[in-house]
């Protein structure tokens, strides 16, 4: 007689049939760096989410590294803000920074870590648009050659990936042209191609300080009510040089990651965004949820639908109770 249940009797046996596992080498922390010095900003609504000043970075590298996950996602927060985001693209801002001081003390420990720059402009725009705006619109071509120079300056500040997370049309071209014109054809970029506008973003935007000051991001992020619309966005990036495609948010959009999984060769990453993050945290600090057992559930399911890598917040503590076996 079929039964299913001869399988699960035993922890030994489930383990041995496990389909699915969390692999720490997969995991990447996003790390928000701010401008200034001696800083650590606890981020209200992101328990255990701090943002750093380039100097305090050490501490976060050695997590990472001691860790074994695979490396860090930066975001940055600029001294100033203007019309243009001009701080996305200094050669000295925030992030260029945080790539150099990340390196040496990387090269200092002889350890090695995945460096990816996130590649925007709303967090350096007064605005807090992902573009330049234009009679109160953002314009798509206009923003283009800004992206490609915050990227050009990440990569050579000696940043190992760079990834383009406005949803501009054609802005992962623009970046791989300017990478290769450059002396950068090495460097891979990362799509976020598939990005909804989601109120999952929510903290996020406090961390980042990138809230928009008008409207919203509609315009340019995709509609969550379009799953086939993600596949176009997937396969334009692609078109367009992509190495690696993204999907975000993660949680609420695990269809268009099996979908998308199913539509492309290329590796998949999906973004585990601060709303899914924050959602957890405050469950588990009311004794409502058990943190580890969601954390695992959640991580899993992401990977179980085809992601190749995760972007989390989670990532240090998943890697720390993968380690212990909880
Ligand atoms: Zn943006």
């Amino acid at each position: 007689m079929q039964r299913l249940r001869r399988l699960r009797r035993t922890a030994a046996l489930r383990g041995a049939v496990a389909e699915t596992h969390i692999c720490k080498q997969k995991l990447i922390y996003p790390v928000f760096v701010v401008w200034g010095e001696g800083k650590k900003e606890a981020v209200e609504s992101m328990p255990g989410v701090f943002r750093y000043s380039v100097d305090r970075l050490g501490e976060v590298a050695d997590a990472v590294l001691d860790a074994g996950i695979a490396g860090v996602m930066l975001f940055g927060i600029p001294k100033e803000k203007d019309e243009t985001g001009s701080g996305a693209y200094a050669e000295d801002g925030v992030v260029p920074q945080a790539v150099r001081f990340l390196r040496a003390h990387c090269a200092r420990r002889g350890r090695e870590m995945l460096i990816v720059a996130d590649v925007c402009l709303c967090e350096y725009t007064a605005h807090g648009h992902c573009g330049v705006l234009r009679d109160g619109r953002v314009e798509n071509d206009a923003s283009l050659p800004l992206h490609a120079k915050a990227a050009l300056a990440y990569a050579k500040a000696g940043a190992d990936m760079v990834a383009p997370s406005s949803m501009m049309d054609g802005v992962v071209a623009a970046i791989r042209a300017a990478l290769d014109n450059a002396g950068y054809p090495h460097i891979p970029v990362m799509g976020y191609s598939a990005k909804f506008a989601s109120a999952f973003y929510g903290p996020f935007r406090d961390a980042a300080d990138s809230a928009p000051q008008t409207g919203d991001r509609q315009s340019y992020q995709m509609d969550f009510r379009n799953g086939r619309e993600a596949l176009r966005e997937l396969a334009a990036d692609e078109e367009e040089g992509a190495d690696i495609l993204m999907v975000k948010p993660a949680l609420a959009f695990l269809d268009i990651i099996k979908e998308a999984r199913a539509h492309t060769l290329l590796p998949l990453c999906v973004y585990n965004v601060s709303g899914e993050y924050a959602m957890v945290k405050a469950a588990a600090a009311k004794g409502w949820l058990d943190e580890r057992r969601i954390v695992k559930e959640i991580l899993t399911a992401f990977f179980r639908a085809g992601a190749d890598l995760v972007i989390t917040y989670h990532a240090l503590d998943a890697a720390a109770w993968e380690e212990k076996g909880v």
